[in-house]
């Protein structure tokens, strides 16, 4: 039955993995797979994620399953944490999934169930992943302008004058912080002229939210889309606790539905459940279960916010301080960097350059001209700026 396949696509990301482990040289860089490492180069556990899964693993008393809607203190963690004070969290309803990977999917399913005739609109780029998860679901997908080329930045007027098209059959996904790939993020009054053309053309929002906490802050970069979600009648949001929790290969995230009542939101809870049991059937348990016991506790809860801002902080030197490397060669060509919200910064490299990058200088980034900025050691900055000078003048 199989030999008549065609070979798989290799994935870009991972496969830049593989190319980059077999590298022998000494100065090489992975700023690739989006990961957070520290000074050291490392993917530590979390110090507050190290105490729940202490406590768990005391308290455990059973593998048994949990259920087909996961862990049901994560799911409303997950609420508090996103929608606590708005007028949407009383109408909403969550599921625990494998990852916002999983959410994405679950929630494309959904769609597809209730709208066949759906199309999502995506930033211009977006996520590798947003178009073939929505095309798996059976939706179509279009892309509406956001990143300028030129300037780095969001091109808001095309943005809006695009969304300001989409009506009651589409749907139109934001970055609800930290937008992957380009690092550049909507304004607040972008995210109120979003939530205007929402209520005044019929279309659903749809908000990607995997990066809560690298951005502006915990509160802050959820600023948007609890406006969205205090304005809107109905709104779905995937969330993934992958990076701010550092809990990646646990698979833990979640698929939250707003709706006019809490009624409605269940009743779309309970066609997610429907999709989960014909594919996965559960999510993992422990990541959510860690999740859990930190949001649940005061002072671990403390302990999570105190690092978690520690990684933000990390992350705006390290913008800055490449910055800053890039000007002592004499060139002012990245100081959008420093402008950039939370992991990666598209850097306006050409794939023919980014090769360059990793021929000559053993630095390993995608294609498409993204680095990962949280994939960075302060000691590495000045190779970096050299290398990034050097190609982007070639
Ligand atoms: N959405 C966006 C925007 C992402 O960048 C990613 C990857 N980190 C995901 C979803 C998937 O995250 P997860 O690892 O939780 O499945």
């Amino acid at each position: 039955m199989f030999k008549q396949l065609s070979p798989a696509q290799l994935d870009p990301i991972l496969s830049l993995s593989i190319a980059y482990r077999e590298d022998s040289r000494t100065d090489k860089m992975d700023l690739g797979i989006g990961v957070y490492r520290n000074s050291q180069g490392e993917t530590p556990i979390m110090q507050a994620v190290q105490t729940a899964q202490t406590a768990l693993l005391a308290e455990q008393k059973t593998k048994a399953y949990v259920g087909l809607a996961g862990d049901e203190v994560f799911n409303q963690s997950m609420m508090d944490l996103l929608l606590s004070g708005t007028s949407a969290h009383g109408r909403a309803a969550a599921v625990q999934t494998p990852g916002a990977s999983g959410a994405l999917r679950m929630l494309a399913d959904l769609m597809a169930i209730a709208q066949p005739e759906t199309t999502v609109w995506l930033t211009d780029p977006s996520y590798v992943n947003h178009k073939p998860v929505m095309e798996a679901a059976g939706l179509k997908v279009r892309f509406y302008p956001y990143f300028d080329r030129q300037t780095k930045q969001v091109n808001s007027d095309a943005m809006l004058a695009e969304i300001a098209k989409a009506g009651p059959k589409d749907v139109v996904l934001l970055h609800g912080c930290c937008h992957n790939p380009t690092g550049a993020d909507i304004r607040f009054e972008d995210w109120q002229a979003v939530t205007e053309l929402a209520n005044k053309n019929g279309f659903l929002p749809f908000v990607d939210i995997a990066y809560q906490g690298f951005g502006d802050g915990l509160a802050q970069d959820a600023a948007g889309l609890q406006h969205l979600a205090d304005n809107v009648e109905e709104m779905i949001i995937a969330t993934s606790c992958s990076k701010n929790f550092g809990l990646y290969r646990e698979r833990t995230g979640a698929a939250i539905i707003v709706s006019d009542s809490l009624q409605e939101a269940q009743k779309a809870k309970g066609r997610i459940l429907n999709l989960a049991r014909a594919t996965y059937t559960m999510p993992p348990d422990h990541g959510a279960a860690v999740v859990a016991k930190i949001l649940q506790d005061e002072k671990l809860t403390q302990v999570w916010q105190q690092e978690l801002n520690s990684m933000h902080q990390r992350l705006l030197n390290l913008r800055q301080g490449l910055v800053k490397a890039v000007n002592a060669q004499g060139s002012d060509a990245f100081d959008f960097i420093a402008k950039h919200k939370g992991m990666f910064s598209v850097t306006g490299l050409s794939p023919e350059q980014i090769a360059r990058m990793r021929e000559d200088f053993a630095i390993y980034a995608v294609a498409d001209g993204r680095i990962n900025i949280a994939g960075l050691q302060e000691q590495k900055l000045d190779y970096l700026a050299n290398a990034l000078v050097t190609v982007s003048q070639s």
